[in-house]
């Protein structure tokens, strides 16, 4: 009997822009700056400077030491605080172990610390948008913990309950679904009129262009969106899910050459994308694995990017 042959995709549409966006490229300059000015001295990051093993493993070669807890510093060390954000109760505590602290937070992530901060100021309670655990949310959240409520979805505003005086604030992690957060805002709205927003999207540009783009892939024909990105990192994991909600397959990788390829057999089309912390280099890997394979790539632009975050100055 003579077998089948599998079918290899024939054509790959290529989301723009994809990957990198301006604050993570901030950060990751900021830390390559620090290790260069101090070649020879420990350097430590609390947290993972963006949710990305390349670029952490890259800078764990260059002597960088990622911890998440502060007893793990030795005082007076050099500490770079992650492209996410931290609560004042950790740069406080940083304070008193004396580290020399550079601050690579994301300005947009800095956005939503200052609302949450002037919102508590003024006794608004915050009902914040958020994944609990993830290392933005807990630092934005550590801004007011004792007026804050996180939430993450519609069960969870079930549970709400506020009087019609109680002033209300609603502020959003910079890297949910814009879709889904809508949804939820309107639920939110409907239950507690009163609710106040900031005037600009927490939402950040560089979050919707991405997702934006895999809405664009999938009405274009893509059947299935390849996101690659690390498992921890939130806006790739909600390019997938956004995937998924436009009725598409979709993959989260690391890297083109964790998927199987039996996974695209038959499939006419495939979507490429990637999450904001994954470097420029793991999409020419990929690329180059499908030309490889005889298959064209057609770039589809949804936005120009072309923001450039200022770094900060530092005394080391
Ligand atoms: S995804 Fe948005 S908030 Fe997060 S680092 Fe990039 S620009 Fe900043």
């Amino acid at each position: 009997m003579v077998k089948k042959e599998n079918k290899f995709p024939k054509k790959i549409l290529l989301a723009s822009p994809r990957g990198f966006c301006a604050g993570v490229k901030r950060a990751i300059d900021l830390i390559d700056l620090v290790c260069q000015k101090n070649q020879g001295k420990e350097i430590y990051c609390y947290h993972q400077i963006v949710h990305n093993l390349t670029v952490v493993s890259r800078f764990e070669k260059k002597g960088v030491i990622f911890v998440d807890n502060l007893n793990a510093v030795p005082k007076g060390s050099i500490l770079i605080f992650s492209s996410h954000g931290i609560s004042p109760a950790i740069k406080l505590q940083a304070s008193n172990l004396h580290l020399q602290t550079i601050d690579a937070t994301c300005p947009f992530v800095s956005k939503t610390h200052l609302e949450v901060k002037n919102f508590a100021k003024n006794n608004y309670h915050i009902i914040y948008l958020g994944q609990k655990n993830h290392d933005e949310a807990v630092g934005t959240v550590g801004e007011a913990p004792n007026n804050i409520s996180v939430i993450q979805n519609l069960e969870e505003i079930e549970d709400l309950s506020f009087s019609k005086k109680q002033r209300l604030s609603l502020v959003t992690q910079t890297t949910l679904s814009f879709d889904e957060t809508q949804n939820l805002k309107k639920e939110l709205k409907k239950r507690f009129p009163q609710i106040e927003e900031p005037p600009q999207d927490d939402i950040c540009k560089a979050t919707q262009n991405r997702q934006n783009g895999v809405k664009k892939l999938v009405k274009l024909g893509a059947e299935v969106i390849i996101v690659l990105g690390s498992p921890n990192s939130s806006n790739s994991n909600r390019l997938k899910s956004v995937a998924e909600k436009m009725g598409a397959k979709a993959y989260l990788l690391d890297q083109i050459t964790d998927l199987d390829p039996q996974l695209l057999s038959d499939i006419n089309c495939v979507g490429l994308t990637a999450g904001a912390s994954l470097p420029e280099e793991k999409i020419v890997e990929a690329i180059t694995w499908f030309q490889q394979k005889k298959t064209r790539i057609k770039e589809i632009k949804i936005a120009e990017e072309n923001l450039n975050l200022a770094l900060p100055e530092i005394n080391l």
